[in-house]
């Protein structure tokens, strides 16, 4: 496996706050990666900081090869990385509309060739396409959420904690979207406090203050004592 990501010694924070401390992550093509973490141990700055929306202090970014490390947000979209942030739509915007958002770059045939095919992948943005994102469940609007980051066919989809506010039904329907995005070859990497994501996932980074706790295939991380103490509530 080829790396498609790969973020080493990032050193960032708040301020003066130091939050990230020689942090390195990896991801593989096609891979899924984990991000696990108690609040406050800087998983949303180090995914803003690897699209760009949060400034680097030390450290670099590749992707597909390139140093992307110094390239505003907008270009490392281009480049293959979609960013779902945890609120993922604008609900003041139709359906229709946070789509085009997410296909932003396309041209505008290859835009109506997209929205086609996320309607037909998710029937439920087909109804009403005109409605504003906020009349829709908040699983629909997670659904709302990936089909605007696939919008632009990316090749790493980057998500900040996509479970949030959802009830366990909608968790299962979200987790299901993403392991047929899998399925396609779509790379992912998914900041998430609910170990149900571990399911979909091939690898699981753990992040403590900032710093890599623990990583490793699912399998073996479920084995660890501290990750097992801190997410599965079991000794
Ligand atoms: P959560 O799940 O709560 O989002 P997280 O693992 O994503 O947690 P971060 O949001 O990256 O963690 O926060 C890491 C640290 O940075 C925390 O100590 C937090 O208080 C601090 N922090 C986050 N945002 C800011 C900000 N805008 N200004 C100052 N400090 C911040």
């Amino acid at each position: 496996m080829s790396a498609l990501l790969e973020m080493q010694g990032i050193d960032t924070g708040h301020d003066r706050l130091q939050v990230l401390w020689k942090t390195d992550l990896r991801v593989d093509e096609g891979e899924a990666v984990v991000l696990l973490g108690a609040n406050g141990a800087g998983k949303t700055t180090l995914l803003r900081t690897l699209v760009g929306l949060h400034p680097l202090w030390g450290g670099s970014i590749h992707f597909a090869g390139e140093d992307i490390a110094r390239l505003p947000s907008a270009r490392r979209i281009r480049a293959g990385i979609a960013y779902m942030s945890e609120l993922g739509v604008f609900p003041d915007l139709s359906i229709a509309d946070n789509l085009a958002l997410g296909g932003y770059f396309l041209s505008a045939a290859e835009r109506r060739t997209q929205r086609r095919q996320m309607f037909e992948r998710f029937p439920d943005l087909a109804r009403r396409p005109r409605a504003a994102a906020r009349s829709l469940s908040g699983g629909q609007r997670k659904m709302l959420g990936v089909a605007k980051a696939l919008m632009g066919r990316p090749r790493l989809l980057v998500m900040d904690e996509p479970s949030a506010g959802l009830s366990p039904k909608f968790v299962n329907e979200v987790i299901d979207i993403l392991r047929h995005a899998g399925g396609d070859g779509l790379a992912m990497l998914i900041a998430e406090q609910n170990v149900r994501f571990l399911d979909l996932a091939d690898r699981g980074v753990v992040l403590d203050g900032g710093r890599v706790a623990a990583e490793g295939p699912v399998a073996a991380l479920k084995q660890d004592d501290a990750v097992r103490r801190a997410y599965f509530g079991m000794l």
